[in-house]
């Protein structure tokens, strides 16, 4: 059986460079880890690193740098007349566009030894893997029983396979090497950046967002062949902390307080027909304990608490509080505390600001053969940060699905499609009518996006209404 056609000749092209790329990140472990006490949270993320340092360089990129905090950036200079900036390469200036992937895998599922495995011209039907006794089977995974012919890669069977987001990076790489190799293809100036800790919601945090220089970005982070986000969810997360009365079990008559049990009971007395991941789909919320630990003494609950609204976000931490209170208040000689912390904002109205940044993603997928997805994400990306910050980010496809699992897995067709776009993205943005035309106000509308700023119009803001 022959592989089944890529979405374009030069997809196909990208393909065989892409894999390679993919399968040489995936086998480096960058998997994060929570309560990072520096950035990254994890050494294997600085070596993934400063192998895409090398590869860059290699291609040709200017102003190729690994800072401190394990963030790498690089500059692919115009083509095509496009508006510059800065001559020394990383300062920019507003006329570039960014595209970032992260360099960290989730924290949730095994990740070291991982290995990209590729099954050519997928015949359908169960996927066995050789370790782990891990099945990809289409009758549960229909995004799967739709590739048959494609090149499909997964892990061994006992590790994630990294597509989220080696996938975002490999895509990138091959696409900025080849527009490196191809000065006739028109480019803006690009601005690449590869972030830590993505998965555990620190990707944005020491993002140094003027010395990027953007008009907007795109994260290659998404999922099906297609996707182009520009809402995510509005994100909290809650550290509930329960202390009881811890006493041996033998003299405990009447003086323990079991934390542990108090805990069980929070978590019972939360809503499980509704407003859990399982049972909501679409644009609604949840409220989603992930972890719960402790002895006796002591129990800490962790949960995420998500919504595309912000107002019934902040009722389901309300919701959450209050259960926890209930609870643990009827033995008065327990102690609680609730630690509510705000992870990141629905991106939409940042992105409405620079209205060319979907426009130009829309026509760059269409280009490629491909109709643009567009659903809210039911997650979080650096985009929903990196917006809030400034820094309008809309999210593009990888072709890779399944993440966080052991069964995730990618289509290289997909995958190149997903290269083949940020090339014609690019092509996009330095032809159109657009910001980056080289008018002066290319910058203001950046500064605009911050919050509060309204020095770029020039006049009062209620000059129109006498
Ligand atoms: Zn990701």
């Amino acid at each position: 059986m022959q592989s089944a056609p890529f979405t374009s000749p030069l997809a196909q092209g990208l393909a065989e460079d892409l894999l390679e790329r993919f399968q040489r990140y995936v086998r480096i472990d960058s998997q994060a880890r929570r309560d990072r006490e520096r950035s990254p949270s994890t050494p294997g993320q600085l070596e993934l690193g400063r192998l895409l340092v090398r590869e860059l360089k290699e291609a040709g990129l200017d102003a190729v740098e690994q800072d401190e905090n394990g963030y790498v950036t690089a500059t692919l200079p115009e083509v095509g007349g496009a508006a510059g900036g800065g001559e020394d390469g990383h300062d920019a200036g507003p006329g570039a566009i960014g595209l970032i992937a992260h360099l960290d895998t989730t924290p949730d599922t095994p990740a070291a030894g991982a290995e990209a495995l590729v099954h050519r011209a997928y015949a359908g039907g169960v996927i066995d893997l050789p370790r782990g006794g891990t099945q990809l089977d289409p009758a549960s995974m229909p995004e799967l029983g739709a590739k048959v012919g494609h090149d499909i890669v997964t892990s061994s069977g006992d590790t994630l396979l990294g597509a989220d987001d080696k996938a975002g990076v490999a895509a990138i790489m091959s696409a900025v090497a080849h527009l490196a190799r191809h000065p006739d293809l028109p480019r803006p100036r690009l601005r690449i950046a590869f972030t830590p800790d993505e998965e555990i919601g620190e990707g944005a945090t020491l993002f140094d967002i003027p010395r990027f220089g953007a008009l907007c970005a795109y994260t290659i982070d998404g999922s099906k062949l297609g996707e182009l986000q520009d809402e995510t969810f509005s994100a909290a997360e809650a550290i509930i902390t329960i202390d009881g009365v811890d006493v041996h079990p033998g003299q405990a008559t009447g003086k323990l307080v079991n934390a542990l049990r108090l805990a069980s009971r929070v978590v019972a007395a939360l809503p499980d027909d509704t407003l859990t991941p399982e049972t909501t789909a679409d644009r609604e919320g949840f409220i989603h304990p992930y972890l719960i630990e402790g002895t006796a003494a002591r129990a800490t609950i962790r949960a995420i608490v998500r919504d595309f609204d912000d107002e019934l976000l902040e009722a389901h931490q309300r919701l959450l509080e209050r259960t926890a209170r209930e609870v643990v208040e009827r033995e008065p000689r327990a102690r609680l505390d609730v630690a509510l912390r705000e992870q990141y904002r629905n991106m939409r109205r940042y992105i409405e600001r620079v209205p060319e940044a979907i426009a130009a993603a829309e026509a760059a997928i269409r280009a490629e053969g491909i109709e643009p997805v567009r659903e809210p994400i039911r997650g979080g990306t650096d985009g929903s940060r990196l917006s809030e910050m400034g820094l309008p980010t809309p999210n593009i496809f990888t072709g890779g699905q399944e993440f966080h699992s052991l069964r995730e897995w990618a289509s290289l067709q997909d995958m190149a499609a997903s290269a083949a776009t940020i090339i014609r993205l690019a092509q996009e943005w330095a032809t159109r009518q657009s910001p980056l035309g080289g008018r002066e106000d290319s910058g203001s509308r950046l500064k605009d996006s911050g919050s509060g700023s309204k020095d770029s119009v020039g006049q009062p803001e209620d000059s129109g209404s006498g």
